[in-house]
C-alpha cells in the first residue's frame, strides 16, 4: 500500500513509499482509511519544527471503517464505521493514566507521529481508542473528530454559563471548531482574524459565529465592550498561536474571566502582562491535545448538529497530491484540506 511518510526529521524528506499492509495484533483494530485531516501540526513536522518517530506515516485525524480485528476484539467487527483517538500506547501506571488523561503521559505514543498514521490506505488502531460512528457523522466528518475534541477539551476546562460573551481568536479550523463548541455551551462567540483570514471569517459567518472582526480594520475592544456594557469578554480563547493575540486576549476580558490558550507559539517564552492577571483574577489554563473524555461528546456535537465540521472542508486530494494540499494550505485558500488513501 501507498503511505505518506516522513522518512528522517529536519525540513521536508516526506515521500510516498509502498508498504507492508499492517498487520493487526490480539487487542487491535485494523482499519482502512476513508478520509485524513491535514493539521497544522503536520506543517509543522513537514518543515520541521516538530519532532516525530521518523521514519513514520504521518496522519493522525482519520476515520474509516473496520476491515479486521485481533483476537480479544469483541467490541467491534469488520464493516463498522469508526474513528480513532490517537493514542496508540500508554505507560497504564502513572497517575494521568489513571485518570484517562493520556495526553499528559510521558510515555505516550500517537498514531501520526510516533506510530504509522492515517496517510495510508489502512492502518492499526488499539481497540480501546476506537469509537464508533454516530448514524449522522460521515467519513469527512468523522476524520475532524481528533481537532474538535481538542476544541472540546480547552472548552470542557472552563465554565461558560448561558449567555457569556467568547472571544475566540484565531479563525483556522481549531478557531472555528472551538467557537462552535462554545456556542453550544450557549454562548455568543466572537472570532477574530486578520485580513488575510477574510476566507475563514467568512466561513466563521456561514457557519452562524455571532460576530466575525477583522482586528486589521475594526476595534475588538469596541464591539466586546458594546456586548457587554463595557464589562469585557467573560472568557478568551486563543487558538492562534500569535503572540500579540494573548495580550488582546487579557485585555478583552473582564475581571475575573477566564483565559484559554491551545494555540502554540513558534517560541516556547513569549512576553506576557502578568499585572493584568493578577489585577483582573483571571483563570489562565493551557490546554493540551485531547483524552478520552472528549472523544464521544465530540461525535455526539456533530451527530445531533451543534457543530459543523464539513463546512471547514475546502479542499481534498490523494495522498500523491500532497504537495497541493501543502500549498493550498500554505496559501491560506484553504480551511480543512482531507487526503484520502491511493493505490
Ligand atoms: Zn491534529
Ligand atoms: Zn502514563
Amino acid at each position: 500500500m501507498k503511505a505518506l511518510v516522513k522518512t528522517e526529521l529536519g525540513f521536508g524528506n516526506l515521500e510516498i513509499q509502498d508498504k507492508q499492509e499492517p498487520q493487526v495484533g490480539k487487542d487491535q483494530v485494523k482499519i482502512e482509511v476513508k478520509y485524513t485531516g491535514i493539521c497544522g501540526s503536520d506543517i509543522h513536522t513537514y518543515e520541521g519544527h516538530y519532532k516525530v518517530a521518523a521514519p513514520v506515516t504521518l496522519g493522525h485525524e482519520f476515520a474509516g471503517v473496520v476491515v479486521a480485528v485481533g483476537d480479544n476484539v469483541s467490541e467491534f467487527k469488520a464493516g463498522d464505521r469508526v474513528t480513532s483517538e490517537t493514542t496508540f500506547y500508554i505507560c497504564g501506571e502513572c497517575a494521568y493514566c489513571k485518570t484517562g488523561d493520556y495526553n499528559l503521559c510521558n510515555d505516550r505514543k500517537g498514531l501520526g507521529t510516533q506510530q504509522n498514521g492515517g496517510f495510508a490506505k489502512y492502518l492499526i488502531a488499539r481497540k480501546e481508542s476506537v469509537h464508533k460512528l454516530p448514524e449522522n457523522v460521515d467519513y469527512q466528518s468523522a476524520a475532524m473528530t481528533e481537532p474538535l475534541s481538542c476544541a472540546h477539551h480547552v472548552v470542557a476546562k472552563t465554565k461558560i454559563h448561558d449567555g457569556d460573551v467568547v472571544v475566540v481568536t484565531g479563525p483556522g479550523p481549531i478557531g472555528l471548531l472551538t467557537a462552535q463548541v462554545a456556542k453550544s455551551k450557549g454562548a455568543t462567540v466572537v472570532i477574530t482574524g486578520l485580513t488575510n483570514d477574510k476566507v475563514r471569517l467568512d466561513k466563521a459567518k456561514e457557519i452562524g459565529i455571532d460576530y466575525t472582526v477583522n482586528i486589521q480594520e475594526e476595534d475588538v475592544k469596541e464591539v466586546v465592550n458594546q456586548l457587554t456594557n463595557g464589562y469585557g469578554a467573560d472568557l478568551v480563547f486563543e487558538c492562534s498561536g500569535a503572540v500579540p493575540a494573548v495580550k488582546m486576549g487579557l485585555d478583552l476580558l473582564r475581571k475575573k474571566g477566564q483565559y484559554g490558550q491551545i494555540g502554540i507559539f513558534s517560541s516556547a517564552e513569549i512576553p506576557v502582562d502578568f499585572e493584568n492577571i493578577i489585577q483582573k483574577e483571571i483563570r489562565v489554563v493551557g490546554s493540551r491535545s485531547q483524552n478520552p473524555h472528549d472523544w464521544e461528546p465530540s461525535l455526539a456535537l456533530m451527530n445531533d448538529g451543534s457543530v459543523n465540521v464539513k463546512a471547514l472542508v475546502t479542499h481534498e486530494f490523494d495522498i500523491t497530491q500532497w504537495e497541493e494540499a501543502y500549498l493550498a494550505i500554505k496559501s491560506g485558500e484553504a480551511i480543512k484540506v482531507l487526503l484520502t488513501p491511493a493505490d
